[in-house]
């Protein structure tokens, strides 16, 4: 007979098993229980030699891994604590010390803060080039270059990439391509069919799309990406909450959804700002003012609900900053693809032959009635 103390303690299932939810549970757990002793290991490769320890996911984090490989078209894809974490593990697989790798100056804020400071600081070289620079990436590739960065669009300015001309000149030189693909939430964008090798996302943004999570993944387009982040992400130990994946499991239900609405949206406000007199230009994918919009026609399937816009010359800094700041119903934030509409400046926005003047404004669209975003625009440009 066992004490009631031992009884407290005694992992075996009391309940029966075979309940089928409709819904994943939330696995939480660390520890693994093996059944023999020559079974024990400690193995990242979890889908493929079963299960040894939460720290490389639980099934909640499986299945949400497995169903973002599956939407993508991936080999396998790995969920780590967020896109900023994808970002690192995928430098830190490919580059060595006295590598050499690629990053467009539109790329996301910290992609380029990691490449000036962590990876510096390991000897990695990181290049920022010109998003628009197509198959003359081929000029800047060298003998130890290890990886290309791709973002399209790129964050702020909306730059739309050649990926597949920048795949071609990669892969001639066995150069591995990375695609920040965020923007499309994996869908807009089929990442594999372009030739890129690893896509990764903010699983924050569309897939979480309800600003409570933070979530990022990682996908391998084949067993070379696969294995080559694998021993990464086991060695940096990148855990994610099953929480969070239940979460973004739940997001991906109403994925579909939510696009189509955003995607609408978004076009109606882009329009609308477009036509009005104070509006420079608009940086909108579908838009011929934003850069690559030919690209973006032959290359992806829709467009989601982050956009820039400037305002003309007659509007000082000043000026647009008292814009945002009346602003109601857009709320000023950085992060987006959740329910909320949201509206920033990037006053010292820095790009090459070109100066914002910190009237370039972006904006996330939101799930609120598209008519009272814009009377929210309207009244906010009153006497601008
Ligand atoms: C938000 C974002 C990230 C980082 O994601 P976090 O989950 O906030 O770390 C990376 N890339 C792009 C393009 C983003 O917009």
């Amino acid at each position: 007979m066992m004490d009631w103390r031992t009884k407290l303690l005694d992992p075996t299932p009391q309940a029966r098993q075979d309940y089928r939810s409709l819904v994943t549970p939330v696995y939480r757990g660390s520890t693994v229980v093996f059944e023999e002793q020559a079974a024990v290991t400690d193995d990242w490769r979890q889908a493929e030699n079963g299960y040894s320890y939460g720290l490389y996911g639980t099934p909640t984090a499986l299945e949400l891994a497995s169903r973002i490989a599956g939407i993508e078209g991936a080999r396998e894809s790995l969920i780590v604590p967020g896109g900023q974490a994808a970002i690192a593990l995928i430098y830190l697989s490919y580059c060595q010390a006295g590598s050499h790798a690629l990053v467009p100056i539109s790329a996301y804020g910290p992609n380029k803060a990691m490449a000036e400071g962590l990876m510096r600081g390991l000897n990695v070289e990181v290049e920022a080039y010109d998003p628009l620079i197509g198959a003359g990436i081929a000029d800047l590739i060298r003998e130890n270059t290890a990886l290309i960065w791709c973002e399209s669009p790129g964050s702020v300015t909306m730059d739309i990439q050649d990926v597949p001309a920048i795949v071609v000149a990669a892969h001639k030189s066995g150069v591995a391509v990375a695609l920040d693909n965020t923007y499309s939430a994996g869908v807009m964008f089929d990442a594999f069919a372009h030739g890129v090798d690893v896509s990764m996302q903010a699983l924050t943004k569309y897939v979480g799309g309800h600003s409570d999570l933070l979530l990022g993944s990682v996908s391998a387009r084949d067993d070379a990406a696969y294995g080559k982040l694998g021993p990464i992400y086991q060695q940096l130990g990148l855990a994610v909450s099953p929480d969070d994946c239940s979460l973004a499991l739940r997001g991906l239900q109403t994925l579909a959804v939510r696009l189509d609405a955003l995607e609408r949206a978004t076009l109606r406000v882009a329009r609308w700002l477009k036509e009005h007199s104070i509006v420079d230009e608009v940086f909108h994918p579908a838009l011929p003012d934003c850069p690559g919009h030919e690209i973006w026609k032959r290359d992806f399937t829709g467009s989601t609900s982050v956009f820039s816009f400037t305002f003309k010359e007659s509007v000082s800094a000043e000026k647009a900053k008292s814009f945002i700041d009346a602003l109601n119903i857009f709320k000023i934030g950085m992060s987006w693809g959740g329910v909320n509409s949201l509206a920033v400046i990037y006053p010292d926005l820095k790009r090459p032959n070109r100066d914002f003047g910190g009237r370039i404004v972006r904006l996330n669209i939101g799930l609120e009635d598209t008519d009272d975003l814009i009377a929210d625009l309207e009244q906010a440009m009153q006497g601008l």
